[in-house]
Parts: C-alpha cells; sequence; structure tokens
C-alpha cells in the first residue's frame, strides 16, 4: 500500500469526507485488482482514478498538503517544501497545512518583533505578487494568487497577540475553551463590573478612559503570555488568552458605544 499512499490529492486530503471516499475507491482499486494486475500498471490506475476526481473538483490540480517530499510539477526534481522550486524557480502549489511561523520564517515563539514580521511579510508578498504572475502559466497565476492569500493570512494571525497565542496553543494540540471554566471566579465578577461600568458610562470621555485602561491590561497580560509560552506553560497561557478575550470584548462592546454616542 505504502507506493498507492503515496500519491496525494491534497484537495481531498482537505475535506475528511471526501478524502474517506477517494481512500475507499483506491482500497476498491487495489483489493480487486492486486492479484491479476501488474503492480506498474495498478499505480498507473490509481493515478488514474486520482486524477479523475480531482479533475471534477473545480481546479484540476490541488493545493499539496502532504508531508513527504514533494516534487516540482514543472521540472519533477525533488524539492524542499518551499515556495519556488529551487531548480526551475517555478512557483509551486501552495502548502495549506505550512506552520505560520515557518512560512514567515520566524521561530516559533510568542515572543517577536512586530515590525520585523511585517518587513518580512512585504518581502513574501513581494515575491508572489499576482502581478509578477501575469505571463505565466494558469498554474503559477493561480499559485501566486493562493500564496498571497495564505500569506496574508499567515501574517494576521501572528500579528495580532490573540490570534499568535491561540495559533501556538493549536500547534500544542490544544484550544482556549469555549465556556468560563479556566477562569476563577474572581476574574469573572470583575468582568461583570467592568461591563456595568461601561453600561454606566454615558460620555465620549468616560468611555475613552475605561478602554485606555484595558489597553494597559492587556498590553501587560501579552508581556506576561510571552514569559508563559517561553517556560511552556500552556495551562497558564490558556487562562490568560481567555482573559485577554473577555478584556477585548468588553473593549468592543466600548468602541460600538462610541458609534451611537458619534451618530447621535
Ligand atoms: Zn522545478
Amino acid at each position: 500500500m505504502r507506493r498507492i499512499t503515496r500519491i496525494s490529492c491534497g484537495y481531498y486530503r482537505n475535506s475528511r469526507h471526501s478524502f474517506e471516499h477517494t481512500a475507499a475507491a483506491v482500497r476498491g482499486l487495489y483489493t480487486s485488482t492486486l492479484k491479476s494486475t501488474p503492480f506498474l500498471q495498478l499505480e498507473n490506475e490509481t493515478q488514474n482514478i486520482f486524477q479523475h476526481l480531482c479533475s471534477q473538483q473545480k481546479r484540476a490540480y490541488a493545493p499539496n498538503t502532504t508531508a513527504i517530499a514533494n516534487k516540482c510539477w514543472n521540472c519533477k526534481k525533488e524539492v524542499p517544501q518551499d515556495m519556488t522550486c529551487s531548480h526551475c524557480h517555478h512557483l509551486q502549489d501552495v502548502n495549506s497545512e505550512v506552520n505560520y511561523f515557518e512560512l514567515l520564517q520566524f521561530p516559533q515563539s510568542f515572543a517577536l518583533e512586530t515590525s520585523a514580521l511585517t518587513k518580512r511579510f512585504r518581502q513574501l508578498q513581494s515575491v508572489v505578487h499576482p502581478d509578477k504572475f501575469s505571463n505565466k502559466s494558469s498554474r503559477e497565476q493561480t499559485n501566486s494568487a493562493d500564496w498571497s492569500s495564505l500569506i496574508n493570512k499567515a501574517y494576521k494571525t501572528l500579528l495580532i497577540p490573540i490570534e499568535r497565542g491561540q495559533y501556538l496553543l493549536k500547534l500544542n494540540g490544544r484550544q482556549i475553551p469555549q465556556d468560563n471554566s479556566a477562569l476563577d471566579k474572581e476574574f469573572l465578577m470583575e468582568m461583570m463590573e467592568r461591563n456595568e461600568e461601561v453600561e454606566e458610562a454615558n460620555s465620549k470621555k468616560e468611555l475613552e478612559e475605561i478602554h485606555e485602561r484595558l489597553s494597559g491590561e492587556l498590553h501587560e497580560k501579552v508581556a506576561v503570555l510571552a514569559k508563559v509560552f517561553a517556560d511552556n506553560n500552556l495551562e497558564k497561557a490558556t487562562s490568560l488568552l481567555v482573559e485577554m478575550k473577555y478584556l477585548l470584548s468588553i473593549q468592543k462592546t466600548i468602541k460600538n458605544k462610541l458609534q451611537s454616542l458619534m451618530g447621535s
């Protein structure tokens, strides 16, 4: 089976159901032809099924999500999972499972210099900019648009502290709980009081003051979070991220209230 599983269709991998469907089709083909078909022919047939299934999708080729060594779609040489082939320099298919830190060539850590991140983001965007591929093949044009949107997504995720924190948790197989289980009662009481304070504030000045105070607290939490992640204390990181989420939601309420105050 090893050679068969090597042939992958990333598009299908993105969808569990479809992938299982494809896997079942391949298994069926494999078991029905195993005894009577020479191996090379079997592999070709398997490939044909994949190609057929993939071509039924809107795009004839799929984002590459396999972790196994890649072959450049153009020169067919084995290449690391980079954006461009090191041999022929053609833009490769997007790897949607790429680690965002690796994509932006940053160490996987919560602490990072945002100005350096922005600089790297702009460099990468200029490499894959669709304008540079307007005279190239349609495959490269599609790839440039795909890379461009993936780089955007990765940049936004790593730029915004709460997103970056949640992404790091995810890389560690965790996520923040959807309920209040990670919070202590004291914090919840405090948040309720904060909400009341916002409800009662009726002037622009009052609201802006609360907003500023919250910004200061968020700033402090981001600093603590960097230390906590550096110590690999994921438990504490989780509760800090939940707290930040609360503070951010109060800030959002303030912004909405300010907008309606200005509108009236
Ligand atoms: Zn190549």
